[in-house]
């Protein structure tokens, strides 16, 4: 069995206890071969949620999109159009459901061994408080997290200057969602901030700091490979990968023709794509027209090394 690591998965968030979580998680891990993987920690904001995105902000989001919108069937995009309010209420909900702290994921990392921790940006908190954080818990991290969408924050904005210089002091990574997200962010005026250009933007000018470019750019529920191509320019920067986690395996095989297979790393994004555990999208790679030794790499190889890098 080809071995794995799973560079892009979370704690599953209806197993509240975090250990118990990560037992489940490691568990799935195991019917696909990964021996270990990234586990991320979740913090939205439902302050910024509740000051962003207003009725009269999705009125406009929608409208942009009309034609697509009333093609999509997606459930949540009716709601959103007939009765905004309780869209946003609902919303509200499901993140609070979703958060999973950096203390719980390391909780569950100190308990197994095959889970390495990243940290999730906290942005109730300032950026102080984040740094001290992070400072406080570096050695057993991987890196941290930024949701463009969740976070209403662009990855290269000024503010985030002093996290990235210490995680670049430390040889920590940084993760960025990149692309659309379920439910309001679907709306391509609500993802915006996501765009794979604005990592590159920061990664040039910390270019010893990696920047992990979630999703290829391309997840979007409404137009699948939205931002893909930013992604696929994004990755000529040695300091620039991406994890191949809810991109459509077409974007992968694409992505390897343009760019070579070296800065891919697989991720499953367990367990966020509903009816899909993580041997689905080993073997969905492993299905590629794509030479053996780039799915290997894929797979493995490129994980492997830097995960190295950061000596753990
Ligand atoms: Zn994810």
């Amino acid at each position: 069995m080809q071995q794995v690591i799973d560079f892009h998965a979370h704690l599953p968030w209806w197993v509240r206890d975090p250990v118990e979580a990560g037992r489940v998680l490691v568990g799935v891990w195991e019917r696909a071969g990964i021996i270990r993987g990234v586990a991320i920690a979740v913090e939205p904001s439902i302050e910024a949620f509740k000051a962003r995105v207003t009725e009269e902000r999705i009125y406009n989001a929608v409208g942009d999109m009309m034609d697509y919108v009333a093609l999509s069937r997606l459930p949540m995009m009716n709601k959103l159009v007939y009765s905004p309010g309780e869209a946003v209420r609902e919303h509200i909900e499901v993140l609070r459901e979703h958060t999973r702290s950096t203390e719980e994921v390391l909780k569950a990392a100190r308990e197994l061994d095959q889970i390495l921790p990243v940290a999730s940006l906290n942005p109730d908190r300032g950026i102080s408080w984040n740094v001290e954080r992070l400072r406080r818990v570096i050695d057993e991290i991987v890196g941290v997290k930024i949701f463009p969408t969740l976070h209403f924050i662009r990855p290269n904005h000024r503010s985030l200057g002093r996290l990235y210089r210490l995680l670049e002091e430390e040889g920590r990574i940084v993760i960025v969602h990149t692309g659309c997200d379920p439910g309001v962010w679907e709306l391509p005026a609500m993802c915006s901030d996501a765009r794979p250009r604005l990592v590159a933007e920061a990664a040039r000018r910390y270019r010893d700091l990696v920047f992990v470019i979630a999703h290829l750019g391309s997840y979007s529920a409404l137009q699948p490979g939205i931002f893909f191509h930013e992604a696929l320019e994004a990755l000529g920067l040695d300091n620039v990968y991406s994890d191949t986690s809810a991109a459509d395996p077409f974007f992968v095989k694409r992505a390897v023709e343009e760019v070579g297979g070296d800065k891919l790393l697989f991720g499953s994004d367990y367990p966020y794509i509903t009816g899909t555990e993580p041997r689905d999208w080993v073997n969905a790679i492993l299905e590629l027209d794509i030479p053996g030794r780039v799915k290997t790499a894929i797979l493995y190889n490129n994980a492997s090394r830097l995960l190295e890098r950061i000596g753990l």
